[in-house]
């Protein structure tokens, strides 16, 4: 990878500090992940502001994420959080399903016992496109309408109603200035968190192609239908891929079609944070 992604949203130290100040006003905080990558995509400057309550992990895009990663992440990050959860948002069972993990979690429980007021209060942050949005929408229901400037709130938050005792402090999908190594940064582009028109995508193409092969090795080639694949070459390989998909030589199309291919799940399901002795370095 060579291009240097970084990202400098000018809002992102004010909200940080906003978020900071609202924390007593919930009881605990939602993060919300994207499965496939639910390391890279986790926010490192915002814990420290979160963490004062229970914080609670979203894996969403649960159905796109390679089962084995995911359990591995679990078994090795369950003790950093409150509860590790797992959700497909696109799917119609999500509240229920969200809400069962929810409730059987015994600090959930105890927070139940406890409340003093109707409904729990949850902070809710995630980086852009893990599926923040949809998961509100859905737990949110007909109650979207978004109460912002409610007193003691800012433009950053807002806070919305849903049907389960439960109301959330919405926050802006935030990206932090720099990313502690290109990996995090590529990952995430792929991921779709970073505006395609700031990314190279074939820089983004060759790194999934290359890291594919080595931890998938029969799924690009199948689903390109390519018998003879250049396998320990992803420049050959893209050039496969663009000719095999009828874009002649235009290498950006062919790159832009395989990261959408992975974003939408045509791939089957593929995490891009591997744990353990399953790791092959890309
Ligand atoms: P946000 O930027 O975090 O608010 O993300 P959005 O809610 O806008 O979702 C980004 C994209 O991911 C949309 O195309 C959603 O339909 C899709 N999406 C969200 N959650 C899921 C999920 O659990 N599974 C799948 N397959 N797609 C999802």
């Amino acid at each position: 990878m060579t291009q240097q992604i970084q990202w400098f949203p000018g809002h992102m130290a004010k909200t940080i500090r906003e978020i900071g100040e609202q924390m007593k006003l919930v009881d605990f905080s939602l993060e919300i992940v994207d499965a496939r990558a639910p390391e890279s995509t986790q926010n490192p400057q915002i814990m420290d502001s979160i963490s004062v309550k229970p914080v609670f992990l979203i894996l969403n895009k649960i159905d796109l994420a390679d089962a084995r990663q995911v359990h591995k992440f679990v078994a090795a990050n369950k003790d950093k959080f409150a509860g590790i959860l797992t959700t497909d948002a696109k799917m119609g069972l999500l509240s229920k399903d969200f809400l069962r993990q929810l409730k059987t979690n015994p600090v959930y429980a105890k927070m139940v016992e406890n409340k003093k007021a109707a409904s729990l209060k949850a902070l809710v942050v995630g980086t852009p496109n893990v599926g923040k949005s949809t998961f509100i929408n859905h737990l949110a229901g007909k109650n979207i309408a978004r109460t912002a400037n409610t007193p003691g709130v800012t433009r950053f938050l807002y806070w919305i109603r849903t049907k389960y005792d439960l109301d959330f402090l919405d926050t802006p999908g935030l990206l932090w200035p720099k990313f502690e190594n290109q990996e995090i940064g590529t990952k995430i582009g792929i991921l779709g968190g970073i505006k395609d028109t700031l990314l190279a995508p074939d820089d983004l193409a060759l790194w999934l192609i290359s890291f594919i092969q080595k931890n998938y090795p029969t799924v690009i080639a199948t689903r390109y239908k390519i018998s003879h694949f250049p396998l320990d070459n992803p420049i050959a390989a893209l050039m496969s891929i663009t000719s095999q998909l009828g874009m002649r030589q235009d290498f950006e199309k062919a790159s832009l079609k395989i990261i959408n291919d992975f974003r939408s799940g045509k791939f089957g399901q593929i995490s891009l944070d591997f744990y353990g002795d399953d790791y092959i370095e890309n």
